[in-house]
């Protein structure tokens, strides 16, 4: 099982279950326990697509994607 939560800077991550601390792009390590987890996924493909489903409600990409289906 893969743990999906948020670190302070914003940036959307996954870890698997039972591992401690995670170290964001941003520089920041995080105790995994200690973060709200936002979903669980069951592989590490799961885990990574939800991510970017995160990551691009975060930057907008959806509307980017509406509008080159126009
Ligand atoms: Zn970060």
């Amino acid at each position: 099982m893969y743990l999906i939560f948020r670190c302070d800077c914003g940036r959307a991550l996954y870890a698997k279950e039972g591992v401690a601390t995670r170290k964001c792009v941003c520089g920041k390590t995080l105790k995994v326990k200690s973060r709200r987890i936002f979903k669980k996924a069951a592989t590490r493909e799961d885990a990574s697509l939800a991510v970017q489903e995160m990551q691009d409600k975060i930057y907008g990409n959806t509307d980017f994607q509406r509008a080159s289906e126009l």
